[in-house]
Protein backbone atom coordinates (compact mmCIF):
# COMPACT_ATOMS: atom_id res chain seq x y z
CA UNK A 1 0.00 0.00 0.00
CA UNK A 2 1.23 3.49 -0.69
CA UNK A 3 -0.96 5.90 0.11
CA UNK A 4 1.90 8.74 -1.33
CA UNK A 5 1.55 6.94 -4.53
CA UNK A 6 -2.53 7.04 -4.39
CA UNK A 7 -2.16 10.78 -3.98
CA UNK A 8 0.50 11.94 -6.22
CA UNK A 9 -1.61 13.22 -9.74
CA UNK A 10 0.70 15.35 -11.02
CA UNK A 11 1.69 13.21 -13.66
CA UNK A 12 -1.97 11.92 -14.38
CA UNK A 13 -2.15 8.54 -16.27
CA UNK A 14 -3.85 7.79 -19.40
CA UNK A 15 -6.00 5.07 -19.70
CA UNK A 16 -7.06 3.66 -23.35
CA UNK A 17 -10.46 1.63 -22.88
CA UNK A 18 -11.00 -0.32 -25.59
CA UNK A 19 -14.47 -2.00 -25.30
CA UNK A 20 -14.06 -5.10 -28.12
CA UNK A 21 -16.50 -6.76 -29.45
CA UNK A 22 -20.51 -8.80 -28.68
CA UNK A 23 -21.40 -8.63 -25.25
CA UNK A 24 -17.52 -6.82 -24.37
CA UNK A 25 -18.97 -3.44 -24.60
CA UNK A 26 -21.44 -4.19 -22.21
CA UNK A 27 -19.10 -5.53 -19.67
CA UNK A 28 -16.76 -2.61 -20.18
CA UNK A 29 -18.72 0.54 -20.77
CA UNK A 30 -20.19 -0.68 -17.08
CA UNK A 31 -16.71 -1.00 -15.44
CA UNK A 32 -16.06 2.85 -17.46
CA UNK A 33 -19.30 3.49 -15.15
CA UNK A 34 -17.44 2.38 -12.15
CA UNK A 35 -14.21 4.22 -12.51
CA UNK A 36 -15.89 7.59 -13.38
CA UNK A 37 -17.71 7.54 -10.23
CA UNK A 38 -14.85 6.94 -8.59
CA UNK A 39 -13.25 9.97 -9.87
CA UNK A 40 -10.06 9.14 -10.52
CA UNK A 41 -6.57 11.13 -11.04
CA UNK A 42 -6.79 8.80 -14.66
CA UNK A 43 -7.71 10.56 -18.37
CA UNK A 44 -9.90 7.81 -19.99
CA UNK A 45 -9.25 7.67 -24.14
CA UNK A 46 -12.38 5.63 -25.14
CA UNK A 47 -12.42 3.92 -28.29
CA UNK A 48 -15.31 2.91 -30.36
CA UNK A 49 -16.93 -1.01 -30.04
CA UNK A 50 -15.73 -3.24 -33.10
CA UNK A 51 -18.85 -2.48 -35.02
CA UNK A 52 -18.40 0.79 -34.50
CA UNK A 53 -15.28 0.83 -36.09
CA UNK A 54 -15.98 -1.30 -38.80
CA UNK A 55 -18.93 0.78 -39.77
CA UNK A 56 -16.91 4.20 -39.27
CA UNK A 57 -13.01 3.65 -40.58
CA UNK A 58 -11.48 0.84 -42.64
CA UNK A 59 -9.74 -2.09 -40.96
CA UNK A 60 -6.59 -0.84 -41.47
CA UNK A 61 -7.16 2.84 -39.46
CA UNK A 62 -8.72 1.03 -36.86
CA UNK A 63 -5.35 -0.84 -36.72
CA UNK A 64 -3.39 1.93 -37.02
CA UNK A 65 -5.85 3.63 -34.08
CA UNK A 66 -5.31 0.39 -31.57
CA UNK A 67 -2.01 0.37 -32.10
CA UNK A 68 -1.37 4.65 -31.42
CA UNK A 69 -3.48 3.91 -28.31
CA UNK A 70 -0.97 1.60 -26.55
CA UNK A 71 1.91 3.82 -27.84
CA UNK A 72 0.13 6.36 -26.17
CA UNK A 73 -1.72 5.25 -23.41
CA UNK A 74 0.07 4.10 -20.22
CA UNK A 75 -2.14 1.20 -19.89
CA UNK A 76 -5.68 -0.18 -21.71
CA UNK A 77 -8.39 -1.86 -20.53
CA UNK A 78 -9.63 -4.15 -22.85
CA UNK A 79 -13.06 -6.25 -23.37
CA UNK A 80 -12.21 -8.89 -25.63
CA UNK A 81 -12.18 -9.25 -29.75
CA UNK A 82 -14.14 -12.10 -31.96
CA UNK A 83 -11.46 -10.78 -34.71
CA UNK A 84 -13.55 -7.52 -35.21
CA UNK A 85 -12.02 -5.25 -33.50
CA UNK A 86 -8.96 -4.84 -35.65
CA UNK A 87 -5.04 -4.44 -33.71
CA UNK A 88 -5.32 -6.05 -30.92
CA UNK A 89 -2.41 -8.52 -31.26
CA UNK A 90 -0.30 -5.62 -31.16
CA UNK A 91 -0.70 -5.18 -27.19
CA UNK A 92 0.60 -8.74 -26.85
CA UNK A 93 3.39 -9.39 -29.66
CA UNK A 94 3.86 -5.74 -30.43
CA UNK A 95 4.31 -4.56 -26.98
CA UNK A 96 5.57 -8.30 -26.13
CA UNK A 97 3.33 -8.42 -23.12
CA UNK A 98 4.96 -11.76 -22.06
CA UNK A 99 3.15 -12.80 -18.63
CA UNK A 100 -0.79 -13.12 -18.75
CA UNK A 101 -1.89 -12.98 -14.73
CA UNK A 102 -4.99 -14.71 -14.09
CA UNK A 103 -5.81 -14.74 -10.57
CA UNK A 104 -8.46 -17.62 -10.00
CA UNK A 105 -9.91 -16.31 -5.98
CA UNK A 106 -13.10 -17.52 -4.38
CA UNK A 107 -14.81 -14.60 -2.62
CA UNK A 108 -18.09 -14.46 -0.47
CA UNK A 109 -21.27 -14.68 -2.55
CA UNK A 110 -19.53 -16.15 -5.50
CA UNK A 111 -21.31 -19.09 -6.69
CA UNK A 112 -18.99 -21.73 -6.77
CA UNK A 113 -20.13 -25.26 -8.02
CA UNK A 114 -17.21 -26.67 -5.31
CA UNK A 115 -18.30 -28.36 -1.94
CA UNK A 116 -15.54 -26.27 -0.46
CA UNK A 117 -14.51 -22.96 -2.34
CA UNK A 118 -13.56 -21.16 1.00
CA UNK A 119 -9.85 -20.53 0.51
CA UNK A 120 -9.21 -21.13 -3.48
CA UNK A 121 -6.94 -18.15 -3.94
CA UNK A 122 -4.14 -18.89 -6.65
CA UNK A 123 -2.71 -17.33 -9.58
CA UNK A 124 -1.98 -19.16 -13.01
CA UNK A 125 0.96 -17.40 -14.52
CA UNK A 126 0.57 -18.01 -18.75
CA UNK A 127 2.90 -17.43 -21.25
CA UNK A 128 2.00 -15.47 -23.77
CA UNK A 129 3.87 -15.45 -26.81
CA UNK A 130 4.87 -18.55 -27.79
CA UNK A 131 3.33 -22.13 -28.26
CA UNK A 132 1.04 -22.56 -30.33
CA UNK A 133 -0.32 -19.39 -30.67
CA UNK A 134 2.06 -18.20 -33.43
CA UNK A 135 -0.82 -19.46 -35.90
CA UNK A 136 2.63 -21.48 -38.07
CA UNK A 137 -0.11 -24.24 -39.83
CA UNK A 138 0.02 -25.56 -43.17
CA UNK A 139 -0.69 -28.90 -45.22
CA UNK A 140 0.69 -32.11 -43.71
CA UNK A 141 2.50 -33.28 -47.21
CA UNK A 142 5.17 -29.87 -46.38
CA UNK A 143 6.03 -31.41 -43.30
CA UNK A 144 6.77 -34.67 -45.32
CA UNK A 145 8.36 -32.53 -47.84
CA UNK A 146 10.81 -31.12 -45.55
CA UNK A 147 11.98 -34.34 -44.39
CA UNK A 148 11.06 -33.35 -40.69
CA UNK A 149 8.28 -36.74 -40.55
CA UNK A 150 11.84 -39.12 -41.07
CA UNK A 151 12.34 -40.39 -38.14
CA UNK A 152 12.90 -43.88 -36.95
CA UNK A 153 10.36 -43.92 -34.80
CA UNK A 154 6.33 -42.26 -34.65
CA UNK A 155 4.30 -42.23 -31.46
CA UNK A 156 6.73 -44.21 -29.52
CA UNK A 157 6.71 -47.16 -31.57
CA UNK A 158 9.43 -48.24 -34.63
CA UNK A 159 8.50 -47.15 -38.31
CA UNK A 160 8.08 -50.49 -39.51
CA UNK A 161 5.43 -51.40 -37.17
CA UNK A 162 3.46 -48.80 -38.61
CA UNK A 163 0.82 -49.74 -41.20
CA UNK A 164 2.29 -47.92 -44.48
CA UNK A 165 5.20 -46.30 -42.18
CA UNK A 166 5.15 -42.89 -42.74
CA UNK A 167 3.73 -42.80 -45.51
CA UNK A 168 0.35 -41.19 -45.10
CA UNK A 169 2.24 -37.60 -44.14
CA UNK A 170 2.81 -37.15 -47.85
CA UNK A 171 -0.13 -38.40 -48.84
CA UNK A 172 -2.93 -37.89 -46.48
CA UNK A 173 -5.31 -34.94 -46.40
CA UNK A 174 -3.87 -33.45 -43.27
CA UNK A 175 -3.09 -30.28 -41.55
CA UNK A 176 -0.05 -29.24 -38.78
CA UNK A 177 0.46 -26.53 -36.73
CA UNK A 178 3.47 -25.54 -34.86
CA UNK A 179 4.05 -25.57 -30.69
CA UNK A 180 7.46 -23.80 -30.23
CA UNK A 181 9.55 -22.14 -27.34
CA UNK A 182 12.11 -20.05 -27.08
CA UNK A 183 14.47 -20.02 -23.76
CA UNK A 184 15.05 -16.70 -23.47
CA UNK A 185 11.15 -15.92 -22.67
CA UNK A 186 10.45 -19.25 -21.35
CA UNK A 187 13.38 -17.71 -18.82
CA UNK A 188 11.56 -14.08 -18.09
CA UNK A 189 8.14 -15.72 -17.79
CA UNK A 190 9.58 -18.17 -15.21
CA UNK A 191 11.32 -15.17 -13.37
CA UNK A 192 8.83 -13.02 -13.47
CA UNK A 193 6.36 -16.15 -11.99
CA UNK A 194 9.04 -16.76 -9.26
CA UNK A 195 9.24 -13.20 -8.01
CA UNK A 196 5.14 -12.93 -7.81
CA UNK A 197 5.57 -15.84 -5.88
CA UNK A 198 7.89 -14.42 -3.64
CA UNK A 199 5.67 -11.53 -3.06
CA UNK A 200 2.84 -13.55 -2.62
CA UNK A 201 4.97 -15.36 -0.11
CA UNK A 202 5.50 -12.10 1.32
CA UNK A 203 1.88 -11.57 1.98
CA UNK A 204 1.67 -14.44 3.78
CA UNK A 205 1.40 -17.67 0.88
CA UNK A 206 2.84 -20.97 0.96
CA UNK A 207 5.52 -19.64 -1.57
CA UNK A 208 5.27 -22.39 -4.19
CA UNK A 209 5.52 -22.19 -7.94
CA UNK A 210 3.86 -24.86 -9.39
CA UNK A 211 4.31 -25.79 -13.29
CA UNK A 212 2.57 -28.11 -15.62
CA UNK A 213 2.97 -29.29 -19.25
CA UNK A 214 2.43 -32.63 -20.94
CA UNK A 215 6.27 -33.51 -20.74
CA UNK A 216 5.54 -36.75 -20.87
CA UNK A 217 4.75 -36.68 -23.98
CA UNK A 218 6.20 -33.97 -25.49
CA UNK A 219 9.64 -33.90 -23.95
CA UNK A 220 11.37 -31.66 -26.28
CA UNK A 221 9.31 -28.68 -26.42
CA UNK A 222 6.95 -29.35 -22.96
CA UNK A 223 9.45 -30.67 -21.32
CA UNK A 224 12.04 -28.71 -21.46
CA UNK A 225 9.84 -25.99 -21.04
CA UNK A 226 9.14 -27.46 -17.49
CA UNK A 227 13.36 -27.77 -16.81
CA UNK A 228 13.93 -24.26 -17.71
CA UNK A 229 11.36 -23.37 -15.62
CA UNK A 230 12.99 -25.66 -12.59
CA UNK A 231 16.34 -24.35 -13.62
CA UNK A 232 15.34 -20.47 -12.83
CA UNK A 233 13.42 -21.79 -10.06
CA UNK A 234 16.16 -23.06 -8.65
CA UNK A 235 17.53 -19.36 -8.05
CA UNK A 236 14.94 -18.59 -6.11
CA UNK A 237 15.95 -20.19 -2.87
CA UNK A 238 13.08 -19.18 -0.41
CA UNK A 239 10.24 -20.80 -2.86
CA UNK A 240 9.13 -24.43 -3.44
CA UNK A 241 8.98 -25.77 -6.99
CA UNK A 242 7.22 -28.82 -8.23
CA UNK A 243 5.55 -29.92 -11.53
CA UNK A 244 2.59 -32.22 -12.77
CA UNK A 245 1.98 -33.68 -16.27
CA UNK A 246 -0.83 -31.49 -17.71
CA UNK A 247 -4.05 -34.33 -17.52
CA UNK A 248 -3.06 -34.81 -14.04
CA UNK A 249 -2.90 -30.92 -13.40
CA UNK A 250 -6.25 -30.55 -14.74
CA UNK A 251 -7.57 -33.00 -12.41
CA UNK A 252 -5.80 -31.51 -9.33
CA UNK A 253 -7.62 -27.73 -10.44
CA UNK A 254 -10.82 -29.44 -9.40
CA UNK A 255 -9.77 -31.98 -6.39
CA UNK A 256 -7.40 -29.78 -5.20
CA UNK A 257 -7.56 -26.42 -5.92
CA UNK A 258 -6.37 -25.02 -2.08
CA UNK A 259 -2.67 -26.54 -2.24
CA UNK A 260 -2.21 -23.98 -5.21
CA UNK A 261 -0.05 -20.55 -4.75
CA UNK A 262 1.10 -19.65 -8.21
CA UNK A 263 1.13 -21.97 -11.38
CA UNK A 264 3.03 -21.15 -14.42
CA UNK A 265 1.46 -22.84 -17.64
CA UNK A 266 2.51 -22.25 -21.54
CA UNK A 267 0.07 -20.57 -23.60
CA UNK A 268 -2.66 -23.18 -24.67
CA UNK A 269 -2.42 -24.93 -21.39
CA UNK A 270 -2.86 -21.75 -19.61
CA UNK A 271 -6.06 -20.54 -21.31
CA UNK A 272 -7.75 -23.71 -21.11
CA UNK A 273 -6.92 -23.90 -17.35
CA UNK A 274 -7.46 -20.41 -16.22
CA UNK A 275 -11.28 -21.22 -18.05
CA UNK A 276 -11.31 -24.61 -15.93
CA UNK A 277 -10.44 -22.34 -12.62
CA UNK A 278 -12.61 -19.99 -13.43
CA UNK A 279 -15.23 -22.31 -13.42
CA UNK A 280 -14.20 -23.88 -9.86
CA UNK A 281 -14.97 -19.85 -8.10
CA UNK A 282 -18.12 -20.19 -9.92
CA UNK A 283 -17.75 -19.13 -14.19
CA UNK A 284 -16.14 -16.67 -16.21
CA UNK A 285 -17.79 -13.45 -15.30
CA UNK A 286 -15.61 -13.55 -12.27
CA UNK A 287 -12.03 -14.21 -13.90
CA UNK A 288 -10.07 -10.83 -14.09
CA UNK A 289 -6.56 -11.01 -15.95
CA UNK A 290 -3.52 -8.86 -16.82
CA UNK A 291 -0.88 -8.96 -19.71
CA UNK A 292 2.52 -7.75 -18.12
CA UNK A 293 6.05 -7.25 -20.49
CA UNK A 294 8.41 -5.26 -19.54
CA UNK A 295 7.44 -1.77 -20.01
CA UNK A 296 3.74 -1.76 -20.25
CA UNK A 297 0.88 -3.76 -19.28
CA UNK A 298 -2.99 -4.16 -20.40
CA UNK A 299 -6.07 -5.52 -18.71
CA UNK A 300 -8.61 -7.53 -19.75
CA UNK A 301 -11.07 -10.48 -18.34
CA UNK A 302 -10.38 -14.26 -18.99
CA UNK A 303 -13.68 -14.86 -20.97
CA UNK A 304 -14.16 -13.87 -24.44
CA UNK A 305 -16.96 -12.11 -26.15
CA UNK A 306 -20.12 -14.06 -24.90
CA UNK A 307 -21.69 -13.58 -28.10
CA UNK A 308 -24.59 -16.04 -26.83
CA UNK A 309 -25.97 -13.12 -24.59
CA UNK A 310 -24.80 -9.68 -27.08
CA UNK A 311 -27.22 -6.99 -26.32
CA UNK A 312 -29.06 -8.91 -23.50
CA UNK A 313 -27.36 -6.64 -20.56
CA UNK A 314 -26.59 -9.89 -18.60
CA UNK A 315 -22.81 -9.91 -19.37
CA UNK A 316 -21.26 -10.38 -15.54
CA UNK A 317 -19.14 -6.95 -15.71
CA UNK A 318 -17.62 -8.36 -12.39
CA UNK A 319 -14.69 -10.27 -14.46
CA UNK A 320 -13.38 -6.82 -16.29
CA UNK A 321 -14.25 -4.76 -13.07
CA UNK A 322 -11.24 -6.73 -11.28
CA UNK A 323 -9.08 -6.45 -14.17
CA UNK A 324 -9.57 -2.53 -13.44
CA UNK A 325 -8.77 -3.64 -10.03
CA UNK A 326 -5.17 -4.95 -11.20
CA UNK A 327 -4.99 -2.05 -13.49
CA UNK A 328 -4.90 0.39 -11.03
CA UNK A 329 -2.76 -1.51 -8.31
CA UNK A 330 -0.22 -1.14 -12.04
CA UNK A 331 -0.68 2.20 -11.85
CA UNK A 332 0.44 2.96 -8.34
CA UNK A 333 -3.20 3.71 -7.31
CA UNK A 334 -3.38 0.93 -4.85
CA UNK A 335 -5.47 2.74 -1.97
CA UNK A 336 -8.43 3.48 -4.99
CA UNK A 337 -7.77 -0.47 -6.19
CA UNK A 338 -8.50 -1.53 -2.54
CA UNK A 339 -11.73 0.64 -2.39
CA UNK A 340 -13.21 -0.76 -5.85
CA UNK A 341 -12.38 -4.41 -4.63
CA UNK A 342 -13.94 -4.18 -1.21
CA UNK A 343 -17.27 -2.32 -2.94
CA UNK A 344 -17.50 -5.81 -4.90
CA UNK A 345 -16.98 -7.88 -2.16
CA UNK A 346 -19.61 -5.48 -0.46
CA UNK A 347 -22.17 -6.46 -3.82
CA UNK A 348 -21.64 -10.04 -3.42
CA UNK A 349 -21.95 -10.47 -0.03
CA UNK A 350 -25.38 -8.64 -0.06
CA UNK A 351 -25.91 -10.64 -2.85
CA UNK A 352 -29.18 -8.50 -3.76
CA UNK A 353 -28.46 -7.06 -7.31
CA UNK A 354 -26.13 -10.08 -9.17
CA UNK A 355 -26.39 -10.96 -12.65
CA UNK A 356 -27.95 -14.17 -13.63
CA UNK A 357 -24.92 -15.97 -13.92
CA UNK A 358 -25.01 -15.87 -9.96
CA UNK A 359 -27.96 -16.62 -9.83
CA UNK A 360 -29.81 -12.85 -9.68
CA UNK A 361 -32.29 -10.82 -11.97
CA UNK A 362 -29.77 -7.77 -12.30
CA UNK A 363 -28.56 -6.25 -15.52
CA UNK A 364 -24.78 -5.19 -16.34
CA UNK A 365 -26.05 -2.18 -15.15
CA UNK A 366 -27.72 -2.41 -12.34
CA UNK A 367 -24.84 -4.32 -10.76
CA UNK A 368 -22.51 -1.87 -11.96
CA UNK A 369 -24.66 0.23 -10.02
CA UNK A 370 -24.97 -1.58 -7.04
CA UNK A 371 -20.87 -1.39 -7.03
CA UNK A 372 -21.19 2.30 -7.15
CA UNK A 373 -23.66 2.46 -4.08
CA UNK A 374 -21.10 0.51 -2.31
CA UNK A 375 -18.21 2.40 -3.26
P1 LIG B 1 -12.46 -17.03 -26.04
O1 LIG B 1 -11.99 -18.26 -26.71
O2 LIG B 1 -12.62 -15.83 -26.93
O3 LIG B 1 -11.73 -16.73 -24.75
P2 LIG B 1 -14.45 -18.51 -24.68
O4 LIG B 1 -14.44 -19.78 -25.39
O5 LIG B 1 -13.74 -18.43 -23.36
O6 LIG B 1 -13.96 -17.32 -25.61
P3 LIG B 1 -16.65 -16.94 -23.89
O7 LIG B 1 -16.97 -15.87 -24.87
O8 LIG B 1 -15.85 -16.53 -22.73
O9 LIG B 1 -15.97 -18.16 -24.58
O10 LIG B 1 -18.02 -17.57 -23.41
C1 LIG B 1 -18.19 -18.89 -22.92
C2 LIG B 1 -19.55 -18.98 -22.22
O11 LIG B 1 -19.46 -18.27 -20.98
C3 LIG B 1 -20.70 -18.34 -23.00
O12 LIG B 1 -21.88 -19.08 -22.79
C4 LIG B 1 -20.81 -16.97 -22.39
O13 LIG B 1 -22.10 -16.40 -22.47
C5 LIG B 1 -20.42 -17.22 -20.95
N1 LIG B 1 -19.76 -16.02 -20.39
C6 LIG B 1 -18.53 -15.57 -20.69
N2 LIG B 1 -18.27 -14.45 -20.02
C7 LIG B 1 -19.36 -14.17 -19.28
C8 LIG B 1 -19.69 -13.13 -18.37
N3 LIG B 1 -18.83 -12.14 -18.08
N4 LIG B 1 -20.91 -13.14 -17.80
C9 LIG B 1 -21.79 -14.11 -18.05
N5 LIG B 1 -21.52 -15.14 -18.89
C10 LIG B 1 -20.33 -15.17 -19.52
Amino acid sequence: MSSATDSASDAQPTVGVLPGDDAAPEAVHASLAVLQAMELPIAFEVLPDGAEMAREMSREEGEQLVIDTAERCNTVLFGSTNGQTPGVGYFRWGRQTYANVRPIKWRPGFRSPMVRPEGIDYVIVRENLEDLYAGIEGDLSEVAASGLADRPRFGGVSRTQIPGGFGHFAEADGRYAIKYFTRANVERVAHFACRLTQQRKAEGSEGKLTCSAKYNVLSRTDGWFVEIAAEVASGYPDITFESFIADDFARRIVASPHDLDVVLLPNLYGDIFSDEGAGTIGGLGLAPSGCFGEDWAYFESVHGTAPDIAGMHRINPTATMLSAVMMLHHLGQHERASALEAAIDAVYEAGERLTPDQGGSASTEEFAQAVIDAL
